[in-house]
């Protein structure tokens, strides 16, 4: 199998076979029969420079923020996400099903309960202004810069793929593939990013006291209504993410920023026969096909792979 991922390095474009570097695996029907024992005898130490790279740069992070800062969470934190998300990669390259799962579970139920429920860090978009606010470069500024503004120029919308927590539950739902019915409520975002800050700037404006005890409490009801919203609109939409699509307001950060992604899938021409498939299993409607950023719904592929597992031709 061979999946090209492109790297788009100014105004030329370049397609840069993984298989080069390391066998970015997946778990392709095509692929689960193949190896045998010969396949099972030969090791290829290749596979694990992918994994490789991402733990050096997350424990590069890591220990960069722990020195910057004198504050040891950084090593824990950074470090943890690192090693959560080179796990995930290892298991792609052994073919199992259920990686991103294991990632989403990982990073997402440790920023959800360890940092948001048992640290009290609001990590939703409240806590980003918060923070801001008061001037305060830690956890919950720190986490936007990486995952949702600065990072995304890298690494797309990674973050919705394997690591957000809403998504994590809305993954569980049973509308995987959606109906690819597109709603023209996308404004709404943006109603739910101003409500955010306007919310945040009149705790500050008002000059209220404990602003920390309700930005704890924020950060609960918040994720209440999330989930509640999300499981609402999947249900009504036959569609798990469709409170990504038309409510999530971090995607006002993520779309734009996406758009600049340096990795991302896209399609060998020469051997697309435009079947279909990938658009059909897509959660997220992008024609996977068109390999221009203006492609439809480009700014809202989640990495989630399942384009790549479904081509027949091996032309993702
Ligand atoms: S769009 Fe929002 S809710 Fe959906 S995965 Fe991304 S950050 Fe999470
Ligand atoms: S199926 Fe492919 S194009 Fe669609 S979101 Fe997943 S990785 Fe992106
Ligand atoms: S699944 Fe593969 S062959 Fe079919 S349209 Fe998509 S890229 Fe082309």
């Amino acid at each position: 199998m061979k999946e090209l991922i492109a790297m788009d390095l100014g105004d030329s474009i370049k397609i840069l076979d993984l298989h080069s570097l390391v066998r970015f695996r997946l778990d392709k029907p095509s692929n689960k029969l193949k190896g045998g024992p010969q396949g099972m005898k030969r090791i290829n130490l290749k596979r694990y420079i992918l994994p490789a790279i991402m733990l050096i740069v997350f424990e590069t992070v890591a220990i960069t923020l722990w020195l910057a800062k004198d504050n040891i969470f950084y090593l824990f934190n950074f470090s943890y996400i690192g090693i959560s998300i080179t796990l995930g990669l290892v298991l792609f390259e052994h073919k199992y099903k259920h990686a991103r799962r294991i990632v989403q579970l990982l990073v997402g139920l440790y920023m959800l309960v360890y940092l948001g429920l048992i640290c009290n860090e609001n990590m939703q978009i409240e806590g980003f202004w918060y923070y801001l606010f008061t001037g305060v470069f830690e956890a919950a500024t720190i986490h936007y810069a990486v995952a949702k503004i600065f990072g995304p120029l890298i690494f797309g919308r990674g973050w919705c793929g394997y690591a957000c927590w809403t998504a994590l539950v809305l993954d569980f739902l049973p509308y995987k593939i959606p109906d690819h019915k597109r709603r023209k409520i996308g404004w709404i975002r943006y109603i739910a990013f101003a409500a955010a800050f306007v919310f945040v700037a009149a705790l500050f404006v008002a000059n209220v006291a404990n602003i920390e005890r309700i930005m704890f409490w924020a950060f609960i009801v918040g994720n209440i209504l999330y989930y509640a919203v999300g499981i609402a609109l999947a249900f009504i939409f036959k569609d798990n993410r469709a409170f990504c699509k038309y409510i999530c307001p971090i995607t006002v950060f993520l779309k734009p920023m996406s758009y600049f992604a340096l990795f991302r899938i896209k399609c060998n021409k020469s051997k697309c026969v435009s079947c279909g498939s990938c658009k059909r299993v897509c959660p997220m409607d992008v024609d996977i096909t068109d390999n221009s950023r203006k492609r439809k719904n480009g700014t809202e592929c989640i990495l989630c792979m399942e384009c790549v597992r479904s081509c027949p031709k091996d032309a993702l």
